[in-house]
């Protein structure tokens, strides 16, 4: 019997999710869904020093707009909890007595100050000060004096760390999903520190204990974790547990140019890099929320970031998406963000939006212009459905339909070339013939206008020009004939009027 798959996305609380993290969160979920698992929620937060109030509320939050909310974390589901690092403080401090007993870690006594004195020294010979096998045995620790002194100094509580003594002159052949074999010297390798004399673990002692005792199946991370993953395969064999599988997503480029996408990009280039918006007393940093992206198009670009189905779909439901996932699919190489094609998805999820739901995200702007008349709810639903195929987002509607709910007040002056000598005339003749319409619906009025220009001989640029001009005030907009509709009799022949006398 294969293991039950169980997943987890782990970020620390230290201010908003970047949208990698996101992407993370949605390839843990991914794989959980495909594969009948679960995918849970951690909060690593054992350095308080980096602990953002609202962190934590704000992933979950983005989470659950987009609709990958995990299926245990905290207040859900608790069957392995705390879920939150803080709440399991006294957890942690067993095993790394544990690997203090079994010889895969020591006490080290050097303070803050001495480390310093190390680094500089190194610096000055143009050296990295590595903590590790070569020099352990110089440096401050319980590896060179007595057991009894040992216990002596923490009684009498001298700060000191716990690290790991890593193995030496081995070569570790690692397996990774995404990457195949990956090697690492561990004569190369820091002792990290897994534990503090605060009481604390640090990040790798916890996330080990954590990912075992919350029994993780597959650990599926971000490529900036893969120098720890030969020190987390080490901490798995000395606590003598087996370890999970491991699969290293690639890194999110920059739009242009090379190097990991960044903030500051985002600024540069106007795009946000957050799910949701995030307020701090510095600014605001934007979110694809609150820009007007659908969750659909947040999690639909975000999963074509380093993995595709083999094909050239490039639209996929979520639901699509648990179907065709694949982590071996996932690429190595970096995938570069492309905030032009986001819009685009953007576009074609609007498109799919039913009318009334656009309507319904549309009335609030109506509401705060200056509009000629009340709108009812059935005109807006028409109007959005003439426009949205232009939109990228919902906030551009107004700019596509303001014609329809205000008269113009100016008229475009290249288009207005079009208006000749003649023009006013026919506008009067083309007036009557719209008086005359009592089924005023677009087809209708556009055979009936249509069928008076034959009979008269009248060519189509001389009347459907100026008609256009008059409505909208620029030789844009939907099907005439359907703006006519929709404003209606008495406001198409207002603004014909209008233009013949401001023309
Ligand atoms: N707490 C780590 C982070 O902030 C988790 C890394 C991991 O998944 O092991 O991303």
């Amino acid at each position: 019997m294969s293991i039950p798959v169980r997943v987890r996305f782990a970020p620390s609380p230290t201010g908003p999710l970047h949208i990698g993290g996101v992407r993370t969160a949605l390839f843990n979920y991914l794989f959980a869904k495909k594969n009948g698992g679960t995918f849970y929620l951690r909060i690593e937060d054992t350095d308080q020093t980096r602990f953002v109030p609202g962190a934590e509320e704000y992933i979950m939050e983005a989470l659950e707009w987009l609709g990958i909310s995990p299926d245990e974390t905290i207040g859900k589901n608790e069957k392995f909890g705390p879920y939150r690092q803080s709440e399991r403080k006294h957890l942690y401090k067993q095993y790394a007595d544990l690997l203090i007993d079994s010889g895969n870690a020591y006490y080290a006594f050097d303070t803050a100050e001495a480390l310093d004195a190390h680094r500089k020294q190194h610096e000055e010979q143009g050296k990295t000060f590595i903590y590790n096998h070569h020099n352990r045995e110089k440096l401050d620790t319980s590896l060179v004096i007595s057991e009894e002194e040992t216990a002596n100094r923490i009684a009498s509580g001298q700060d000191y760390v716990i690290r790991f003594k890593t193995p030496v002159n081995e070569t570790l052949h690692l397996q990774d999903i995404i990457r195949g074999e990956v090697k690492f010297e561990t004569n190369l390798l820091d002792d990290k520190v897994l534990f503090k004399s605060d009481g604390m673990p640090t990040y790798h002692l916890a996330n080990i204990v954590d990912d075992h005792l919350m029994e993780t199946s597959h650990v599926i991370r971000g490529e900036e974790w893969l120098p720890s993953m030969p020190l987390h395969v080490l901490l798995y064999r000395a606590f003598g547990w087996e370890a999970p599988e491991f699969a290293h997503l690639p890194l999110i480029l920059k739009p242009v140019g090379n190097g990991k996408l960044s903030k500051r990009d985002g600024d540069k280039m106007g795009f946000p890099v957050f799910p949701l918006e995030w307020k701090t007393a510095e600014g605001v940093s934007s979110g694809y929320r609150e820009k007007g992206f659908f969750p659909e198009t947040v999690i639909n670009f975000l999963a074509l970031l380093g993995w595709n189905d083999g094909t050239e779909k490039e639209l996929f439901s979520l639901e699509e998406l648990i179907e065709a996932f694949d982590l071996t699919r996932v690429h190595k190489s970096g995938a570069k963000f492309d905030p032009e094609k986001n819009k685009w998805f953007n576009h074609q999820y609007l498109v799919k939006q039913k009318n009334k739901t656009l309507a319904k995200a549309f009335a609030p702007i109506i509401e705060s212009k200056n509009v000629s008349r009340d709108f009812t709810f059935s005109e807006m639903t028409k109007i959005v459905a003439l426009i949205k195929d232009r939109a990228h987002f919902v906030s551009e509607f107004w700019e596509l339909s303001d014609f329809f709910f205000v008269a113009p007040t100016s008229y475009d002056e290249k288009a207005s070339k079009n208006w000749k000598e003649e023009t006013p005339a026919l506008m009067e003749e083309l007036i009557s013939v719209l008086e005359e319409i009592s089924d005023f619906t677009s087809v209708n009025i556009e055979t009936i206008v249509k069928d008076w220009m034959t009979k008269n001989e009248i060519g189509m640029g001389k009347v459907m020009q100026p008609f256009r001009l008059s409505l909208v005030g620029a030789l844009k907009g939907p099907h005439l004939f359907d703006i006519v509709e929709v404003i209606g009799k008495d406001e198409t022949i207002r603004r014909i009027q209008k233009a013949i006398t401001l023309l």
